[in-house]
C-alpha cells in the first residue's frame, strides 16, 4: 500500500467560506440584511483568544458584522446571562457563540442553554442536538460538520460504510457519529470503556479519532484503505524543545496505512471556523424565513 492521499483541510475550508460569502452577499441584496455572529469571551485564555481573533477575523472577511464582547475573568454569571439575554433579543445578531471554556464561577452549561437555539451557532444547545438526533432541522456543532465534509471530500457518498469514531463527547463523538449515521454509514462509537480498541479502529472503513491524546491512533489500529479524519490538537514538545501540534493518530504511521487521512494542522482545524461562518448564514436564513440550500 502506498501512502494516503492527504485531505486539504484548509482547500475545503477556503471554498465552503467563498460559499459563504456568496450567500452573506446574496442575503445582503434581496434582503438588505447583514448577517452578524457574536462571540462572547470571558476571561483572557491564551488558545481562546487566539481562536476569537480567528474567528473574528474569518467573520469579518465574508462580509459578515462581527460583534466582540470580551468581559473579564471575574465576570459574573448572572453579567453573562444578562449578555446573553441582550444578544438573543438583538436582531442584528444571528449567531451567538460563547467560547468554552469558561472561568470556574460560570456554570457553562447554564450558559449555552440560555442561548436563543435559533442563534446556537455552535449547535450546542439540548434543543439542536435533540433535533439533530431526530433527523430534524438543526444547528449542528461545526467540528463534526467538517470532519463529515472531509470524508465525503475524500470517498463521496458514504453510504454503508463502516465508521468508527473514537471519543463520545457532546461537542465531537456524539454529533459526529449522528450526522454518519444520517449519511447512512454504519456507526460503532468507541471511548475509554472499549475492549480491545485496535480490535474495534481496525474495522473502520472511515475513522474518526476524537480523543485527546497524542499519537494513541497507530498505523496497526486503521484498516489498509480507510479514510482516518484526525480531530485531535495536542500540543507537545518538539525537536529543539519548541512545541509542536499533533493529532490523536501517529501520521507517520497511518499514512503508509490509510488510504486517505487529514494533517494536523490543515485538516480539520480549518474547518471548524468555516462551518461556523456556515451555521451564522444558516441562523440568518431561518431568521428570514428564507429556504437553507
Ligand atoms: P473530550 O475530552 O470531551 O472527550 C474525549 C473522548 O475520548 C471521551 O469520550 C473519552 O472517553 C475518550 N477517550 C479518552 N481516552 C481514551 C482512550 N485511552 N481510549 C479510548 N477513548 C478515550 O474531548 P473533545 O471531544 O472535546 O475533543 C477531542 C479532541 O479533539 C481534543 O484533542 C480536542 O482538542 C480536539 N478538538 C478539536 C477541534 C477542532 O476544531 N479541530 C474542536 C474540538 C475538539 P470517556 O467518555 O469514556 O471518558
Amino acid at each position: 500500500m502506498g501512502d494516503a492521499e492527504i485531505i486539504d483541510g484548509k482547500a475545503v475550508a477556503r471554498a465552503l467560506r467563498a460559499q459563504v460569502a456568496e450567500g452573506v452577499a446574496e442575503l445582503k441584496e434581496r434582503r438588505g440584511i447583514t448577517a452578524g455572529l457574536a462571540v462572547v469571551l470571558v476571561g483572557e485564555d491564551p488558545a481562546s483568544s487566539v481562536y476569537v481573533r480567528n474567528k473574528a477575523k474569518q467573520t469579518l472577511a465574508a462580509g459578515m458584522a462581527s460583534f466582540e464582547h470580551k468581559l473579564s475573568a471575574d465576570t459574573s454569571q448572572s453579567d453573562v446571562l444578562a449578555l446573553v439575554e441582550t444578544l438573543n433579543t438583538d436582531a442584528s445578531v444571528h449567531g451567538i457563540l460563547v467560547q468554552l471554556p469558561l472561568p470556574d464561577q460560570i456554570d457553562a452549561d447554564a450558559i449555552i442553554q440560555a442561548i436563543d437555539p435559533a442563534k446556537d451557532v455552535d449547535g450546542f444547545h439540548a434543543i439542536n442536538a435533540g433535533r439533530l438526533m431526530i433527523g430534524q432541522p438543526a444547528l449542528v456543532a461545526c467540528t463534526p460538520v467538517g470532519c463529515v465534509m472531509l470524508a465525503k471530500e475524500a470517498l463521496g457518498d458514504l453510504a454503508g460504510a463502516h465508521a468508527v469514531v473514537v471519543g463520545r463527547s457532546n461537542i465531537v463523538g456524539k454529533p459526529v457519529a449522528q450526522l454518519l449515521l444520517q449519511e447512512h454509514c454504519t456507526v460503532t462509537i468507541c471511548h475509554s470503556r472499549t475492549r480491545d480498541l485496535p480490535a474495534v479502529t481496525s474495522q473502520g472503513d472511515i475513522l474518526i479519532a476524537a480523543v485527546g491524546r497524542a499519537e494513541m491512533v497507530k498505523g496497526d489500529w486503521i484498516k489498509p484503505g480507510a479514510c482516518v479524519i484526525d480531530v485531535g490538537i495536542n500540543r507537545v514538545e518538539g525537536q529543539g524543545g519548541k512545541s509542536k501540534l499533533v493529532g490523536d493518530v501517529d501520521f507517520s504511521e497511518a499514512v503508509k496505512v490509510a488510504g486517505s487521512i487529514t494533517p494536523v494542522p490543515g485538516g480539520v482545524g480549518p474547518m471548524t471556523i468555516a462551518c461556523l461562518l456556515r451555521n451564522t448564514l444558516r441562523a440568518a436564513r431561518a431568521i428570514e424565513g428564507m429556504d437553507q440550500d
